[in-house]
């Protein structure tokens, strides 16, 4: 498997490392000099390796700050101690300084901690052995990534399971109570307004009644379809639950969104849904429209609330139509 190393240290460094790693060369490799200017890079790139110099300011703390990060604390961050070797006289005091460098390197997040020096010292360690290690915490590193990759894949078939329904191929509920929320923020922010449009199918107990619910099914379906094939690609429809439906319409104040209502319960009702070779039905749609104000909460609740009290209004003015309204005040992000 190809794998992203970042190597974050100078050209002395480099040096060194290419020469205990020559491995290293057969991933894709990038390098920035110093962890200031890995940072930008780690941001954009999210690499899988980092090898950082230890000995240079800042390194730990890169470390540490990759790691506070969820969208990058999977990369796996190898420090490398770069000093000189010790001297006869100063071993003991350096034994101490290097416990102390690895227990902080590992404790602000560091995977792993790797001697270097040990390379060039006679005895207890030898180069292959510091390169047998380089490359044993690459692979681990790659494992990680491996590991990484499967589980956001897995993530995102589970999301897309638990966000959309299943008959008609629509997000679900679920979907848009997290949808919503953070369409409101963005329409918020950028002094635009939003509307919501729900829709319920008019009579539907009766499909079911008179044919069975398998034709009901496929009404659902065929009407989700339509609606979903007319609609602007930036509004977003969602099966509310049973046969009704929600649609969040972006950049939309009230008078367009009873317009555009209206257009969908014509295309609903004029033209009968094909469910087999003997049986057409002709179907309608009852719907109720609100555009967001000042007062409206962040999540959406009392947006929803007066959409739907304006299905209930079209139920109870004899279905197939449309009501909307101002509710007395200008919609957020409009002039009217
Ligand atoms: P109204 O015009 O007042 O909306 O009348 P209605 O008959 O559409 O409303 P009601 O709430 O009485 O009935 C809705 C029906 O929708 C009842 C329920 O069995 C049916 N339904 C809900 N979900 C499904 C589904 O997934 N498949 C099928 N076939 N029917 C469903
Ligand atoms: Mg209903
Ligand atoms: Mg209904």
């Amino acid at each position: 498997m190809d794998a992203s190393i970042l190597i974050v240290g100078d050209g002395d460094f480099l040096a060194s490392l290419s020469a205990l790693a020559p491995d290293l060369a057969t991933f894709t490799v990038e390098v920035a000099p110093n962890p200031h200017e890995a940072t930008p890079l780690i941001q954009a790139q999210q690499p899988d390796l980092l090898m950082i110099q230890a000995s240079q300011a800042g390194s730990l703390e890169l470390c540490q700050q990759i790691k506070s990060q969820s969208h990058l604390a999977w990369i796996y961050c190898v420090v490398l101690d770069d000093r000189q070797p010790p001297t006869a006289s100063d071993w003991g005091d350096r034994w101490q300084d290097d416990v102390n460098l690895e227990i902080t390197a590992l404790s602000l997040g560091a995977d792993a901690f790797v001697e270097l020096w040990r390379a060039k010292t006679q005895g207890k360690t030898t180069d292959g052995e510091v390169q047998h290690l380089i490359s044993a915490h690459v692979q681990a590193g790659v494992r990680r990534v491996q590991n990484h990759r499967e589980l956001i894949r897995t993530n995102d078939i589970l999301s897309a399971i638990a966000l959309s329904d299943p008959l008609t191929e629509l997000n679900n509920r679920r979907a848009f109570e997290w949808e919503l929320p953070r369409q409101i923020h963005n329409a918020r922010l950028r002094g635009m307004p939003i509307s919501l449009l729900m829709l319920d199918v008019d009579f539907f107990k009766s499909i079911n009644d008179t044919y069975g619910h398998l034709v009901g099914d496929r009404a659902l379906q065929l009407i989700a379809s339509r609606l979903r094939h007319n609609l602007r690609f930036y509004d977003t429809p969602f099966r509310y639950g049973g046969e009704e439906f929600v649609i969040i319409l972006s950049d939309t104040g009230n008078q367009e969104a009873e317009a555009i209502a209206t257009r969908l319960c014509r295309l609903i009702g004029e033209q009968p849904f094909v469910i087999n070779d003997s049986l057409d039905l002709t179907i309608t749609i009852s719907a109720g429209t609100a555009s967001l104000l000042s007062q409206d909460d962040a999540r959406g609740t009392s947006l929803l609330r007066r959409a739907d009290q304006n299905l209930l209004r079209a139920k109870a003015l004899g279905r197939n139509r449309v009501v909307g309204g101002l509710d007395g005040e200008a919609p957020e992000g409009t002039a009217e």
